[in-house]
């Protein structure tokens, strides 16, 4: 277990859970939140590795919620953000990259295990939470987009988490953008997250190493930072790589500021561990091929605040809405 705590001498506001459930590792944070407009602040982290989801993975997320509890002068509450189209109980229902979690009662297993009030969502909603709290009450219209294994997506409009019908608003990377590509675990074809999510940039980066057209000493992994660290040495190659990924992201991105005229689109997920660069050429794509509509007044495009936090971050403050103990756009 990994574990880093900060101290503050700050007392005052509420402290609560946030674990963000993901495929290769749990992260867990304990966060005070003031009433107001105060973005988290971050207390406790904890990171244990994930295991192959279904009930194993319940255990681990409790031993992370544990670990965080012991250390909190009382936590008022847990969230969880998990992976997944997540109903109004909390309950995973589809999970086209996270299969071994549908149907899991997460929230409820913690609640009785350990004695707290718990809440779940889709992680990427999470992100969208914590973003709206990092970024203050100027915010009121963000899309948080996450580009990981696949595509998560949160939307607040108003200050508020589009959630929809079911639950399950916000799902970006199952929007088709190529009725003919490649299929999805999601039994459709040409997902945007097929073109756009960090598992897509890794699969174009081996394909370019073993066409020959990318040199591999250039580019030792498969991952944004290596990529982008030969774009900037001037690998073209390299950049033809990151071209290509950067319009598909721009395309998906165009389509919902389309739809919803955001004040800010902020991106997370693994593939920013790469940092500004790949916004920049995002951004890039976005003013060069998408029109009046997006292109000649596109929104802030922001790395998610909390970087690789975020989603637990979210969790966390999320669970206070819920359990009614910060108002919304706290
Ligand atoms: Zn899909």
């Amino acid at each position: 277990m990994m574990r880093a705590v900060s101290s503050s001498g700050e007392r005052s506001g509420i402290e609560l859970i946030g674990v963000d459930v993901g495929g290769t590792k749990v992260l867990g944070v304990r966060v005070r939140v003031r009433d107001g407009s105060s973005a988290p602040e971050v207390l406790d982290t904890v990171e244990l590795p994930s295991v192959a989801h279904g009930s194993e993975v319940l255990d681990v997320i409790v031993a992370a919620v544990q670990a965080l509890a012991d250390g909190a002068s009382g936590a008022a509450g847990v969230g969880l953000g998990l992976a997944g189209f997540v109903d109004p109980s909390g309950v995973v229902r589809v999970a086209p990259n996270a299969a071994g979690l549908v149907d899991l009662d997460v929230a409820l297993t913690v609640a009785e295990r350990l004695g707290l009030d718990c809440v779940a969502d889709n992680d990427a909603n999470c992100v969208a939470v914590a973003c709206h709290a990092a970024l203050g009450p100027r915010v009121t219209d963000l899309v948080a987009v996450t580009l990981g294994t696949g595509i998560g997506g949160g939307i607040v409009v108003g200050g508020e988490l589009v959630r929809g019908r079911r639950g399950w608003a916000g799902e970006p990377g199952h929007v088709v953008v190529d009725p003919d590509g490649p299929r999805c675990p999601c039994g459709q074809r040409g997902c945007w997250e097929r073109y756009a999510s960090g598992s897509a940039l890794s699969a174009s980066i081996r394909r370019a190493v073993d066409s020959g057209a990318l040199d591999r000493a250039e580019v030792p992994t498969d991952t944004a930072s290596d990529l982008l660290a030969a774009a900037s040495r001037g690998v073209s190659a390299a950049e033809a790589v990151l071209g290509d990924f950067a319009a598909w992201v721009a395309l998906g991105l165009a389509g919902l500021v389309a739809l919803l005229d955001p004040d800010v689109v902020a991106v997370g997920g693994g593939v920013t561990a790469a940092g500004d660069g790949l916004l920049d050429a995002v951004r890039g794509q976005l003013v060069l091929r998408h029109g009046v509509v997006v292109g000649e007044d596109p929104p802030e495009l922001v790395l998610a605040p909390g970087g690789p936090a975020a989603g637990a971050i979210g969790a966390a403050v999320l669970a206070g809405r819920r359990l009614g103990l910060l108002r919304v756009g706290a």
